[in-house]
């Protein structure tokens, strides 16, 4: 199945699953819309729904384009740099340039990066963390959802590798934030205020962290 819109076509992926009570569509980043839903959905009626809601698809494919558009700058610490592969071996930066090997892959060193920094940051904030907590152990991992994970049973802390693109402010309001779950696993007051103790100003930071 697939669906036409402004003279391309976009791929209509059915993913049927026993325990969905409801049906899902969305567009995601390989710009095929996914439709999830109960096993037992006809097909007619998930044509109906495409049907009855094809303005609203083509509202989220435009969205997941433009979202598309802007990610594919190179970021790190919270610049921007246009990428530039040469001959050379290592990343080198210049003003708003970055000079990359043939063979960059961007990820693979982006945590090679994170894993000295964001781990200098966690030590830090721990160190001068106001209440007495269990030292957490740090994992870096790339998450689609979430910038950061709290295991208050295992006291893990998974940061999400992605932090790396944004100034190092907002890895320090999420170390903060996640450090204050190992005392309250909730976002009551009180959780809000360990958070503000260690951090005066993370109201500005949690907001600014929403528009990205
Ligand atoms: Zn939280």
């Amino acid at each position: 199945m697939q669906l036409t819109y402004n003279n391309k076509d976009y791929d209509i992926i059915v993913e049927k699953k026993r325990g969905n009570r409801n049906t899902y569509i969305r567009v995601k980043k390989d710009l095929c819309i996914h439709i999830t839903t109960n096993y037992f959905t006809p097909m007619f009626s998930i044509e109906k729904l495409i049907n009855d809601n094809y303005k609203q698809i083509c509202n989220m494919i435009d969205s997941q384009e433009i979202k598309q558009k802007n990610n594919n700058g190179f970021f790190y610490l919270g610049k921007q740099y246009i990428v530039i592969y040469t001959d050379i071996k290592k990343v080198e930066f210049q003003n708003d340039k970055v000079y990359v090997p043939q063979d960059f892959e961007p990820d693979k060193w982006y945590k090679k990066q994170a894993k000295d920094l964001f781990l200098e940051h966690f030590e830090d904030k721990y160190n001068n963390f106001t209440k007495h907590i269990p030292h957490p152990s740090l994992r870096i991992r790339k998450m689609t959802s979430r910038w950061g994970v709290c295991n208050t049973r295992s006291h893990v802390i998974t940061l999400n590798l992605e932090l790396i693109k944004r100034d190092t402010k907002y890895l320090d309001y999420v170390i903060v934030h996640e450090m204050s779950h190992l005392i309250h696993g909730d976002h009551s007051r009180s959780f809000w205020n360990l958070v503000e103790e260690n951090m005066p100003d993370y109201k500005k930071y949690r907001d600014e962290m929403k528009e990205f």
